[in-house]
């Protein structure tokens, strides 16, 4: 007997199963001491293991990174909720995405009520996953192939900024294009990122905290 399945039936199935682990993998994240809720429910709600290779699938409710194209990661969880949390979104907020990668973490913005802008600079990454969002109904307001060290001057200025790979420094154009009481949420560094959040005081005033060590993919310059 043959079986003929249909990809798309595959690859857009959620079940129960999933449902369960996803309600696993948010007790795990409030026992490492996510509080968010609105980020926990987000967490709940999308299906993650649709944004991976179909090989993690049985992996995509572990709280670890895995790889995606272009020899890019999707984030672990806790670093997306993590940073999700510290850009504290309010519904209709103006949030820009450095770093769309499988749009895990643009997915999330989304689910928080945010109206997202989100660039990457693979251009096979940005290919796939721009065609995947209305797959799943998500709605970015853009999605571009583009540079995150320049930012987004034409949409500016954001609520909050997030930053999905390890800057080497922090660009400036982004601190520029945060409005008065905007928050840019950044890990800098070489080999450990710093998780760094940036309040915008005033022109140019800003407030700087630091949240301790994180592992991303670097932040590159050159388009791919
Ligand atoms: N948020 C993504 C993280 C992907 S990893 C997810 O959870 O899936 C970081 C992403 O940043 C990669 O897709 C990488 O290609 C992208 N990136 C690296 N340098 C960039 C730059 N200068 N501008 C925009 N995107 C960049």
């Amino acid at each position: 007997m043959s079986i003929f399945r249909h990809p798309n039936f595959n690859i857009l199935r959620d079940t129960t199963k999933h449902q369960g682990l996803r309600n696993r993998l948010v007790n795990v994240l409030i026992e490492k001491g996510i509080t968010d809720n609105g980020v926990l429910n987000a967490i709940k709600k999308i299906p993650r293991h649709l944004f991976m290779d179909s090989s993690f699938e049985d992996f995509a409710y572990q709280d670890k990174a895995f790889p995606i194209a272009a020899d890019q990661t999707i984030s672990q969880p806790y670093t997306v909720a993590f940073q999700s949390q510290l850009l504290e979104i309010k519904p209709t907020d103006k949030i820009l995405e450095i770093g769309t990668g499988s749009g895990y973490q643009t997915a999330v913005l989304l689910e928080l009520g945010a109206k997202v802008f989100t660039i990457e600079r693979q251009q096979e990454l940005f290919r796939k996953t721009k065609l995947f969002f209305p797959k799943l109904g998500y709605k970015p307001k853009k999605v571009i192939f583009g540079d995150g060290y320049v930012g987004l001057e034409e949409e500016a200025p954001f609520d909050g900024i997030i930053v999905t790979a390890g800057a080497p420094f922090v660009p400036k154009p982004l601190l520029s294009q945060l409005k008065i009481g905007g928050r840019l949420v950044i890990p800098v560094g070489d080999d450990v990122q710093i998780m760094t959040l940036f309040i915008r005081k005033g022109a140019k005033e800003f407030e700087k905290h630091e949240f301790g060590d994180f592992r991303f993919v670097p932040m590159l310059k050159k388009k791919n």
